[in-house]
């Protein structure tokens, strides 16, 4: 495993920020974690780069347990968390090479390949602090790549980057991953970004893992059901349960049904209505779209 954490718990006092969370991450997946704000997502993180202690529970990247000193391990991460720091008065070129120089001797052929790939020649020269913020973003993934390293480990990648700027660094990072085999983790909270990007989500909800699978397997949770409104809400639930089908009260004076059944026959439904003298007045089939198949899950109102 490239990232195995195992009951993973950090406390500030009376917040709970991360509660028992255990995950792991295989190489080559491309991971995220999804939740709101606060969520503990930054705080995971942290903890999964030795850069927070955990208040209980343990993380081990390729196998080995993370410690601040273990510089081996750490040669073979990239990471960009929160802002993008870099040296405002060094240019892009600089700040680069310096990134490079930490993980050992200075390579300007590397330096020159990623600023290529991140598309950031036209400011090579440029002082950092002249940089727009997608372009410090720009700067800050350059950094974290520089060593070619085997796990990527980003917070919120897309944070104020416009659409364009989002779709290039999804398509950078489908290019790590299915090319150079690098693995991928990394935190949002964009339910539809993060399902065109990660095979594994993993959900937190107030420190909390509340889902952990596949981004397949998290769409399906957005289930479509057979929505109906009738005059006479009780007769109708009476004729539907006799006739075999689930059916629950949906808190608006309908009903819901969410049987395979019933969502792929509604003329069914509708004819039983019929019958039973109770016609309804509204049949229609929905489905949650996935932002609020997601608001759901993290247990918001
Ligand atoms: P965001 O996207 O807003 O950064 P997040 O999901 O990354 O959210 P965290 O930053 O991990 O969430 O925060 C989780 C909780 O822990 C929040 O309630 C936050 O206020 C709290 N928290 C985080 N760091 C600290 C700290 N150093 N001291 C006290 N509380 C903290």
């Amino acid at each position: 495993m490239t990232i195995d954490a195992v009951g993973l718990t950090k406390r500030y006092r009376d917040v709970l920020a991360v509660d028992d969370v255990s995950f792991r991450v295989a190489p080559g997946e491309i991971a995220a974690l999804l939740g709101l704000n606060g969520a503990g997502k930054t705080t995971t993180i942290r903890m999964l780069l030795g850069m927070v202690r955990p208040t209980r529970g343990s993380v081990s990247l390729f196998g080995r347990p993370v410690r601040p000193g273990a510089r081996a391990v750490w040669a073979r991460v990239g990471h960009l968390v929160e802002t993008p720091a870099a040296y405002p008065e060094l240019t892009v070129r600089e700040n680069v090479g310096l990134a490079a120089r930490w993980y050992g001797p200075a390579d300007g052929r590397a330096v020159d390949a990623v600023i290529r790939r991140l598309g950031l020649e036209k400011h090579a020269g440029h002082r950092a602090r002249t940089l727009s913020h997608g372009n410090a973003q720009r700067l800050g993934l350059a950094k974290a790549l520089v060593h070619r390293p085997d796990l990527l480990v980003l917070d919120e990648p897309a944070n104020g980057l416009d659409p364009a700027g989002v779709a290039e660094i999804r398509q950078l990072l489908h290019e790590l991953a299915d090319v150079d085999g690098v693995t991928v983790l990394l935190s949002s909270h964009l339910l539809t970004e993060v399902a065109r990007l990660a095979t594994r989500i993993a959900v937190l909800a107030t420190g909390r893992l509340v889902w952990d699978g596949t981004a397949a397997g998290l769409l399906a949770q957005a289930r479509p059901r057979l929505a109906i409104a009738v005059r006479d809400r009780e007769r109708a639930a009476i004729a539907l349960r006799a006739g075999g089908h689930i059916c629950e009260e949906d808190g608006t004076g309908g009903l819901t049904l969410t049987g395979e059944r019933a969502i792929a026959r509604p003329d069914e439904i509708a004819t039983l209505l019929v019958t039973a003298g109770c016609p309804p007045t509204r049949l229609v089939v929905e489905q949650d779209d996935l932002e609020t198949g997601f608001l759901r899950l993290a247990g918001a109102k």
